[in-house]
């Protein structure tokens, strides 16, 4: 049957993709004393530490263990906002530090690394994307959480992952047209499901887009009682495989709430922490990324997200720097979508703690 709506989409952009740090391996009595001293800091300082659940298994153990959260990068920004301390620490990558700041402005938001960017967001230029808009003012700009602050400014609705489809369904009743930015893996999926009328930007997660659909036929035939759990920033063809399609949070919660005993995932690596920890008697399989085509990105692993480990954790507490800086008449424009968002998923009923993003 032919698509009533077929994508229209841009040209790509190339991005940078940086090497996948490496840190000095610590004995388990100096990861013990560097823990120690980093939460000394953070009760010095009045800092809570957030940290998304790509980043490294310390991180996430130290976040929880210091009274801190590990979420993904929405419920990270709203659990900052709940909180009384004066900055927040956010482990992740650039654009959930941004969004960090633009609901808590009156909060210091640090990262350990401030080149710690995301190829949705590096690929999704502001003055390009303003100019793309502005080419079709007939539509309702509706952008993923991961682009830029000044993105977010031009945009009438920031999603999730978990709430891009309710959104988006919610839109096209109304008649209307969507301008979608900056992942088009994930739009085709919102498409594909909604039937609406959407122009796409031409962006990607290097992560997810490595997941290789014929590699991912053979090892299900190798574990065919596993469940397949895959993130929407995957190709359609994986997406096809899937048993569960959805967020970071959805995943997680999958991997606890299904009987079956194995499960093929696919998205980052990190994950994988949390899975285990909720669910330590089940098998978890990474879903592969060695296919043709492939390249040495494919490890199934951010490499911006790996900018963040207990060592410059450490140093960003010692120092004070990095903070997030994001001008004021961008943020007052900015938070306005953010704040359509929460508001939607209140008047709906919508768990957003069950419904991150990436
Ligand atoms: S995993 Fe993909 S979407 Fe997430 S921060 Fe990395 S590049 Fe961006």
């Amino acid at each position: 049957m032919n698509d009533p709506h077929p994508p229209e989409t841009i040209a790509r952009r190339p991005i940078a993709v940086p090497p996948h740090p490496v840190w000095p391996s610590l004995s388990a009595p100096e990861k013990g004393a560097l823990k120690q001293r980093i939460k000394a800091l953070l009760r010095q300082q009045n800092a809570v530490l957030v940290a998304h659940y790509y980043t490294d298994g310390d991180l996430q153990e130290l976040a929880e263990e210091s009274g801190g959260c590990v979420a993904d990068s929405l419920e990270m920004a709203r659990f900052g906002s709940e909180q009384e301390a004066s900055t927040l620490i956010v482990c992740g990558v650039r654009f959930m530090g941004e969004t960090a700041k633009i609901l808590n402005p009156e909060k210091r938001v640090l990262m350990p690394d401030l080149n710690a960017t995301c190829s949705l967001d590096e690929g999704c230029p502001a003055d390009e994307f303003i100019r793309f808009c502005d080419q079709h003012p007939e539509h309702t700009v509706v952008v993923y959480a991961n682009t830029s602050a000044q993105v977010k400014a031009r945009s009438d609705w920031v999603v999730t992952s978990g709430i891009a489809l309710s959104i988006v369904r919610h839109l096209a009743q109304r008649g209307e047209k969507i301008l979608w930015a900056p992942d088009r893996h994930l739009g085709h999926y919102v498409q594909s499901v909604t039937g609406a009328e959407m122009l796409f930007w031409d962006g990607s997660c290097v992560v997810h887009e490595e997941f290789k659909s014929v590699a991912l036929e053979r090892v299900r035939r190798l574990h065919p009682e596993a469940a397949v759990l895959v993130h929407p920033e995957s190709p359609r063809e994986v997406i096809a495989q899937a048993d569960v399609v959805g967020s970071t949070t959805a995943l997680i919660n999958a991997v606890t709430r299904m009987e079956n005993k194995e499960f093929i995932v696919a998205t980052d690596g990190g994950i994988f922490h949390k899975m285990r920890q909720m669910a330590p008697h089940k098998r978890l399989i990474e879903a592969p990324t060695i296919g043709e085509g492939a390249t040495c990105q494919s490890c199934a692993h951010c490499p911006w997200m790996g900018m963040n480990s207990l060592h410059n954790l450490l140093q960003l507490l010692e120092r004070g720097d990095n903070e997030i800086e994001i001008d004021p008449a961008i943020r007052e424009r900015a938070v306005l979508p953010i704040q359509r968002m929460l508001d939607f998923a209140r008047e709906q009923g919508i768990g957003m703690k069950d419904k991150g993003n990436a």
